[in-house]
């Protein structure tokens, strides 16, 4: 693969630039930790002419266009994105390490959300409301303005679909700051969004990291939204810093979400949902489903065949399309590997571990999967969002307990049950904290219809879906006096 020209600057007002300071950082190939590029190091000044871009495309070229306009370049750009599948996905394993088959899934639900947004974007609009007689009252739905997105690495083309196209399909103009572990996509993201005809300055792309290009755009009094994607810590600080400019801010942050398992669940049907919502992206995933709670009858029987499973998973380089890559960075395998070493020292019991293919290079951040059993739920590794492909089954005797131990975690993001009994089903998914429950299946397939998002510590507000398209408005009634008509 080879890394464009235009993997080195930023993005901003329909042009490529270097960094402002020109200043770069280095691009890591995650499969075999070679240096293999450099990305844009954008600084303050950066996101201060990426949001004066923003906001002259509103008063210019973007502001002007009509909703059907909007609609019909985002399915345009949609189209560009299913035609560049291949490529993007390859892109996306190379600069994230995950196995080819899961980033080819997140380029191809790239162009669903342009494919679905730019649906959406002439059929969202405000109401009429009932009021006193001679009034005529109506709400409009309006964009917020520019709107800042701060993204994470590990799933670029899925957060760029769910935050910036919504907000674009609804007139906000855009300041992506992708991760600086992985931002090829968003860059290319950029290119077909240019060849598309967006107009400049609708979407701005700046790289960088989170200190230097992150903050300041958190913080800037020209930002009118904020969506940010990230770890709880960090997005108690960007929620922090737009509290000064009083905008809103949707937070989608992390997780420990349960899987709750019952004597009547159909195991054949659930097993590989509960592997692969574990070990998915290298359990580098918001809502990977990293607690199974398991009723005590088929403890056992379901434990054993879990770690059948566990120890038939292959790791390796993401170009080979294992069932797991490495991790994003030695930082990351360090914090993960440093989980599982405390839960072995704790006395914690392994059931199973994947094996680690024979020709995954020495420098790539590789962590084999593992599954602790027997679990205590208060335990650091049942409580803690670990990020990484480690698994903990816990046992429990009563839905009672289920619940308690399942709504027990800080986070509130995913929840999933499987079981047979409706009454079960219908009970549970009222009771679960969290943002969205599957039953008798998990996280299906991405959800671009599906609004999202979590409580607790795990943030707040809704992408995904229709929902998101409120969130990217704001709404403004307007009611009408009308004087008495004279004839
Ligand atoms: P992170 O919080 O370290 O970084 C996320 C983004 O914020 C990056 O672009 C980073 O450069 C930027 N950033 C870092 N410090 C900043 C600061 N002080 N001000 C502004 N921006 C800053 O998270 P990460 O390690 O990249 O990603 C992993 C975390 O993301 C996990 O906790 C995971 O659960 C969460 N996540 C959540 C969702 C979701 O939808 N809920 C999805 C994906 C990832």
């Amino acid at each position: 693969m080879n890394i464009p020209a235009y993997a080195s600057k930023v993005f901003i007002g329909g042009e490529w630039r270097a960094a402002t300071d020109g200043g770069v950082l280095p691009l890591e190939d995650p499969s075999s930790g070679a240096a293999i590029g450099e990305i844009a190091a954008a600084t303050v000044a950066d996101v201060d002419a990426a949001v004066t871009a923003a906001r002259a495309s509103l008063q210019g070229s973007w502001g002007e266009l009509t909703a059907a306009e909007r609609g019909r370049l985002l399915a345009r750009m949609g189209q560009m994105v299913a035609g560049e599948v291949e490529s993007l996905a390859e892109m996306e394993a190379r600069d994230v390490g995950k196995p080819l088959k899961q980033a080819r899934a997140d380029a191809l639900a790239l162009a669903r959300y342009l494919e679905y947004y730019g649906g959406c974007a002439d059929k969202f609009h405000g109401e009429t409301i009932p009021y006193l007689n001679d009034y005529t009252v109506y709400t409009l739905r309006e964009p917020h303005g520019v709107t800042g997105h701060i993204i994470p690495w590990n799933y670029p083309m899925q957060i760029i679909g769910r935050s910036v196209v919504a907000a674009l399909a609804t007139g906000n103009a855009a300041v992506l700051k992708p991760a600086a572990e992985a931002c090829l996509t968003a860059l290319e993201f950029a290119r077909i969004a240019a060849e598309a005809g967006l107009p400049p300055g609708a979407l701005n792309v700046i790289p960088g990291t989170g200190i230097d290009a992150g903050a300041p755009l958190a913080a800037h009094p020209g930002v009118n939204h904020v969506s940010f994607t990230g770890s709880t810590n960090v997005g108690v600080a960007v929620q922090s810093a737009a509290a000064r400019n009083t905008v809103p801010v949707t937070l989608e942050l992390g997780g420990k979400s349960p899987q709750l398992v019952f004597d009547d669940a159909d195991l054949d049907a659930a097993l590989p949902f509960l592997v692969n919502a574990g070990v998915q992206n290298a359990g580098q995933t918001c809502s990977a489903g990293s607690r199974i709670l398991v009723q005590r009858g088929i403890y056992d029987s379901l434990v054993s065949r879990l770690s059948e499973r566990f120890a038939a998973l292959r790791v390796g380089p993401a170009i080979d399309d294992l069932d797991v890559g490495p991790l994003i960075s030695a930082k990351q395998k360090s914090l993960v590997s440093s989980f599982i070493d405390r839960g072995r020292e704790s006395g914690l019991k392994v059931a199973a571990e994947g094996a680690l293919a024979e020709n995954a290079p020495s420098g790539g951040h590789y962590v084999r999967p593992i599954l602790f059993v027997d679990v205590d739920p208060d335990h650091e590794l049942a409580q803690q969002e670990i990020f990484g492909p480690v698994v903990v089954v816990i046992p429990f005797d009563t839905e009672a307990q289920a619940l308690h131990i399942a709504n027990g975690a800080q986070y509130g993001l995913v929840a999933g049950i499987w079981t047979r009994d409706g009454a079960r089903q219908m009970r549970l998914a009222q009771q679960l904290r969290a943002g969205q429950v599957f039953i008798n299946n998990y996280g299906a397939g991405g959800g671009v219809e599906l609004p999202f998002g979590g409580v607790g510590r795990s943030g707040h507000g809704r992408e995904k879906g229709f929902e998101a398209l409120y969130g990217f408005t704001t709404v403004k009634t307007v009611a009408a006096l009308h004087a008495k008509g004279t004839d």
